[in-house]
């Protein structure tokens, strides 16, 4: 078996031109904010990513970049200001932020309703009930390259490895939204080889470089690959090539769904400003 690549590039065309259309038709156009307030030079790229994205889905995409010696107390009066602004309808800040910032303190400062990136205790609770929310983006674009390639979710067995707030936790939620069973996995589990290969649908979000290997894997499962390591100049998944071999189906790294992470934020954005401007998502 070798398995069908589950390109995320594509899914991303497909989402990117839909909320084109989408933005086309709304009377005002959306405005999304980038906050930044750290040097890590990968966010720099991410922002960047993020901002043509959003361009092409017709989004005007700002950054505010502050500067290494603001204050925390300076940070939330610039998001505080953001949430006011009636015209703004996503704000986004950008992680890590300098070391003597807390993030915590700043997420939550967000006006949920802006909080595209879905990290607000707001919008977890309301994921966790069922309720509509904004949802972070990395496990939203899982969900969307499945339902991209016609994989069913419902009643199958989804095991996630890692259960961090960006990425397991809310998987988790969502595909119990979507009736699969889910089993969340981490550093502290038995048997991880053996909890894997009962995944009908395996989630690698560890960020460990080829820790899944084939051996971890039950023929014909779909593999979903979000760690990204960089080794040398390469960004690698977690998910070893071999799997090919076993899988039905997986994402590549790069190209998989890393692609549906920045199309999932203009997603987000496109809806903030829906259901805030106009009422309905
Ligand atoms: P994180 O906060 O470091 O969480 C990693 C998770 O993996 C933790 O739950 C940890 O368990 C678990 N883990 C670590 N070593 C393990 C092991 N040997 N066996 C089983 N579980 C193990 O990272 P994150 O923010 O969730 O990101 C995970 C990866 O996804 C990173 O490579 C990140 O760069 C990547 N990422 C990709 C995208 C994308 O768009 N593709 C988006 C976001 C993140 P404990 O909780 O027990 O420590």
């Amino acid at each position: 078996m070798t398995a069908r690549i589950l390109n995320g590039r594509e899914v991303s065309r497909v989402t990117i031109g839909g909320l084109a259309q989408q933005v086309d038709s709304l009377p005002f156009v959306p405005r999304l904010v980038f906050v930044r307030a750290g040097d890590d030079p990968a966010s720099a790229s991410y922002v960047r990513s993020k901002s043509r994205l959003a361009v092409k889905a017709g989004i005007r995409a700002e950054t505010v970049m502050l500067e290494s010696h603001v204050t925390q107390r300076e940070l939330l009066d610039t998001i505080y200001r953001l949430n006011m602004d009636p015209d703004i309808d996503g704000i986004l800040v950008q992680l890590p932020l300098y070391r003597h910032l807390h993030a915590e303190e700043v997420l939550e400062a967000i006006d949920p309703s802006k909080d595209v990136d879905g990290f607000h205790p707001e919008n977890v609770g309301r994921l966790w009930s069922g309720e509509a929310g904004l949802v972070p983006a990395t496990p939203m674009g899982l969900i969307r390259i499945l339902d991209h390639f016609e994989i069913p979710i419902a009643s199958r067995h989804v095991v996630i490895v890692g259960r961090s707030n960006l990425v397991g936790k809310p998987a988790a939620a969502l595909f119990l939204g979507r009736h699969a069973t889910v089993t969340v996995a981490h550093s502290k589990s038995r048997n991880l080889p053996g909890l894997t290969r009962q995944a009908d649908i395996l989630v690698a979000a560890v960020g460990k470089a080829g820790i899944i290997t084939k051996e971890w894997v039950n023929e014909g499962a779909t593999i979903l690959d979000v760690g990204q390591s960089m080794v040398g100049k390469h960004l690698l998944g977690d998910v070893d090539p071999t799997v090919a071999e076993v899988a039905s189906a997986m994402t590549p790294t790069p190209g998989g769904t890393g692609p549906m992470t920045v199309a999932m934020v203009i997603h987000n954005t496109v809806e903030a400003a829906r259901l805030r401007r106009v009422g309905v998502g």
